[in-house]
């Protein structure tokens, strides 16, 4: 089957031919249909981490596909199902997180085009456990988008407590950030976003952000705080910088949620004003299986949109270095078939 695999990071990723998977037990082997790409799934490839994946491996954890075989332990999903198959690939299922429902922070997880290989492939494998039912109603080229950036973000607005009478700030109106403002604006808040890009600010005011600012041509803080500050700021701009401006636009009491993973590690955080202000700081990573339940739900009764191009496997390189300079409307999701 052909795949796209890094072999070293910092180099491009090369097409080949490799061994399609078999099943075990309790595995699924999908056959992929859309596979999103993911800004992860651009620093696994340049080791951009502190936890680096193991060369070589086929990055991708927005695969969407059917179930082509499944393993004798399988009885919740058969032959012929659409299913997702997401970052948190798999989880031991008996620590206390993953039986308090929190399974994404369970230390002995793997994760899907990372430690195990992930959809940027004809076929993929994966713990039927983790897999999540895509439904009908819901196109596999929107899916994809959602089996990452639509989870990730849907939960980083539960942790968030956003509710109606809040302003929420979205900084990096990218693939995560397009999804991120609409689930803010599910809970009725008023969204401000904030890019570098002013395309990406008239995305987000078609999708219903109040306010756009563009934090390269001007003082996105200074207008934030003249709205009276953001009870809840969502970063999701791949820069510490950008952590720093969303703290700054924060009003007293308000949270920030720490989403983006940029390879610079750090920030600076005042202490005193933290303090002071009442200030929460919470990092949020991707979403459980009943997260993804619910934002599949949510899209198919017509609450999301999803913004999406197609390229072609063999175009990953490029589409790699597009992401990076900022020049994709929103996300961009490898059409397998
Ligand atoms: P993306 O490249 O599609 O979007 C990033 C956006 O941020 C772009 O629109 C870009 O123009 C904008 N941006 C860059 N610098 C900025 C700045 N200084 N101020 C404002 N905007 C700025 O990336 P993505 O796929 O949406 O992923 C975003 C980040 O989230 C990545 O670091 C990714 O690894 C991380 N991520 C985290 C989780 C999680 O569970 N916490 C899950 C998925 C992705
Ligand atoms: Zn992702």
């Amino acid at each position: 089957m052909k795949a796209a695999v890094v072999h070293n990071f910092n180099e491009p990723l090369t097409i080949e031919d490799v061994p399609k998977p078999t099943p075990g037990p309790d595995d699924v082997v999908v056959k992929v249909e859309a596979s999103g790409l993911c800004h992860t799934d651009i620093h696994a490839a340049q080791g951009d981490w502190p936890v680096k994946p193991k060369l070589p491996f086929i990055p991708g954890h927005e695969g969407v596909g059917i179930v082509e075989s499944a393993g004798r332990n399988v009885k919740h999903i058969k032959e012929g199902d659409r299913v997702a198959m997401p970052w948190l690939g798999y989880a031991c299922s008996t620590c206390e997180y993953c039986t308090s429902g929190w399974e994404t922070l369970c230390e002995q997880q793997q994760n899907t085009g990372y430690s195990i290989d992930g959809g940027y492939a004809e076929y993929a494998l994966s713990n039927a456990n983790y897999v999540g039912l895509v439904p009908d109603t819901v196109n596999p080229m929107e899916a994809a988008p959602l089996t990452c950036a639509g989870v990730t973000t849907y939960k980083a607005v539960k942790v968030s407590g956003a509710r109606s009478s809040d302003l929420v700030a979205v900084f990096g109106i990218g693939g995560l950030g397009h999804l991120a403002m609409q689930y803010a604006n599910v809970t009725g808040a008023t969204v401000a976003a904030v890019d570098l890009v002013d395309e990406k600010l008239t995305l987000a005011k078609e999708l219903g952000a109040t306010y756009g600012f563009n934090a390269a041509t001007g003082d996105a803080v200074d207008e934030i705080k003249k709205l009276g500050g953001a009870d809840v700021a969502i970063c999701v701009a791949v820069s510490p910088k950008a952590f720093e401006q969303a703290y700054r636009s924060l009003r007293r009491g308000g949270t920030l949620v720490f989403v983006a993973l940029p390879a610079d590690n750090y920030m600076q955080l005042p202490i005193f004003e933290t303090v002071l202000n009442g200030i929460k700081i919470v990092g949020s990573i991707v979403g459980t299986r009943v997260d993804l339940t619910e934002t599949f739900e949510l899209h198919a009764a017509g609450k999301t949109r999803v913004m999406y191009e197609t390229r072609k496997l063999e175009q990953v390189n490029e589409s790699f270095v597009e992401v990076e300079k900022g020049a994709v409307k929103a996300r961009l999701v490898f059409d397998m078939n």
